[in-house]
């Protein structure tokens, strides 16, 4: 069986676009499928863009969202070292046997004629290329610039007028003359290598089989491929995947809205709507099933399936799958996830229910999970199982839809749930269990539900929105129901 090897190559330039996670999930299915190895290399030579901390901090996102690679700069394999801006020496090795080879020359051209030439090009609409002039330096020229201490820089000799054929594993058989490939430089004045050649040099050293990358690389990647055939290796397989639009066809970017990944972190999204919403940006199964789990997209990713057109990136089907994942998950599960996004991300609030006891915690939760689109939404219903009681005002109490209109009777089902209350030495083992006794008085005294259970459950939670009367009473157990309905009758007298 081949030996799958991909990667995921980015620069450490601050945060991770989501539109990058949807492109490592890939890469991570895909090698994950095959039973190999997935690296992150970062690609750091371009130093003035570089951001202290985004390497922790990418890998931090990946772990959180399950997709750690085998292999990073601090846990390395065979391939390292992981930073491009460590592997100097390696570029230098590579570039002088190119050079020794021909296949690339020295440009002495300057930032000045080149900017000329890129002027006059754009003023005649024409491709910005270089015009090739240092391709034809006779050798004496050459050591005569290098003596006089002339800087150059390196370019790809880019043969003449030969075709660079590919196949794309999304797009299908894309081909290019070379007429229309720049003589891309490789090495820059300061002896840094650009991206085209590290990229090429890495994945080659780094046994890389399989490149899956946004589509915005696919007119490099001839320049790739020749490379390859410079040095006499075989090119990976490549795979590009098309860009995410949101909804509004508007192209994903800073300027349109949350492009970080932090930023849905942030929302407390739960991984796995975050990984089913992104794998079905990729992917249309082709039947009503919607809900994969990380196991079942491994099984199922194909190459092939990738959707050639931009991806619709419509936060609210991430809405739906969040609320969906909250309804179905084990309520334990959810609940240890729930304090662990609390202690990260809401410390007070972490602390402050900390102080109550974990049963109680673990009820509320249990009974809300359902009513929540995130876990941020919790803390908003909640008040009133947290908080110091307080009494409602009287106003709430009367409620036309309920048929209330009278606070006498408001006082008199304030006085026989607390008879209820009172006849149990017990806290209730179920809602069902109060439902009963409770039906069987509201039938006994022929009053409608709402009659009864709307003052009930407003003197409970004091707030307009709450779960139910019942509910409540669960929830808060029998004596601290109690001593709420008791505060609010003697509120009415
Ligand atoms: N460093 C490039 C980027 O940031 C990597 C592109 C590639 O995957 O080849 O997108």
């Amino acid at each position: 069986m081949k030996k799958i090897v991909t990667r995921f190559a980015p620069s450490p330039t601050g945060y991770l676009h989501i539109w990058s996670l949807r492109t490592v999930l890939f890469n991570f299915l895909f090698t994950r499928k095959n039973h190999w190895r997935f690296l992150l290399r970062i690609e750091d030579t371009d130093r003035t863009r570089y951001v202290e901390g985004s390497i922790e901090n990418m890998i931090g996102i990946l772990k959180q969202v399950w997709l750690e690679p085998d292999e990073w700069p601090n846990n390395p394999w065979e391939v390292w070292p992981y930073l491009q801006s460590e592997r100097l020496d390696i570029y230098q090795k590579y570039i002088t046997e190119l050079l020794e080879k021909d296949m690339a020359y020295r440009c002495f051209c300057s930032t000045e004629r080149l900017e000329e030439l890129r002027k006059e090009q754009t003023e005649l609409w024409l491709p910005t290329k270089y015009d090739k002039k240092c391709r034809y330096l006779t050798k004496e020229e050459i050591q005569e610039k290098i003596n006089a201490w002339e800087t150059y820089t390196i370019r790809l000799k880019v043969p003449d007028n030969q075709t660079v054929e590919f196949v794309d594993e999304v797009r299908g058989k894309i081909s290019i003359n070379t007429k229309e490939v720049d003589d891309q430089v490789l090495m820059k004045t300061d002896g840094f290598p650009t991206y085209h050649f590290a990229v090429v040099i890495d994945d080659h050293l780094m046994w890389v089989t399989d490149i899956i990358r946004w589509d915005e690389w696919i007119p490099s990647t001839p320049k790739h491929i020749l490379l390859y055939d410079a040095f006499g290796w075989e090119a990976p397989n490549y795979s590009h995947v098309p860009p995410l639009v949101w909804a509004d066809r508007k192209k994903l970017s800073k300027r349109t809205g949350d492009v970080a990944v932090e930023k849905y972190l942030e929302k407390w999204y739960l991984t796995e709507s975050l990984m089913n919403f992104l794998a079905l940006l990729w992917w249309n199964p082709k039947t009503t099933e919607e809900f994969f789990t990380m196991d079942e997209l491994i099984k199922r990713f194909e190459l092939k399936n990738i959707q050639r057109a931009g991806a619709y990136f419509d936060i609210e089907r991430l809405d739906f799958f969040n609320s969906h994942y909250l309804k179905t998950l084990d309520s334990e599960y959810l609940y240890s996830k729930f304090r662990e996004y609390l202690k990260k991300y809401d410390k007070e609030f972490d602390e402050k229910i900390s102080s109550f006891d974990e049963e109680y915690n673990k009820k509320i939760f249990f009974e809300l999970k359902t009513r929540i689109r995130y876990f941020w939404e919790f803390k908003n219903f909640v008040s009133f199982f947290y908080d110091e009681p307080k009494l409602l005002q009287k106003d709430i109490l009367m409620n036309k839809k309920m048929k209330i209109d009278d606070l006498e009777t408001v006082k008199k089902w304030f006085e026989i749930a607390l008879d209820i209350l009172n006849s149990r030495n017990s806290d209730f083992l179920s809602v069902d269990e109060i439902k009963n006794i409770f039906m069987e008085k509201i039938l006994e005294n022929n009053m409608k539900n709402g009659q009864v259970l709307w003052p009930v459950r407003c003197a409970l939670s004091w707030e307009e929105y709450s779960p139910g009367a019942l509910e409540l009473i669960y929830i808060l157990w029998v004596e601290e129901s109690k001593k709420r309905i008791q505060n609010n009758l003697n509120n009415l007298a």
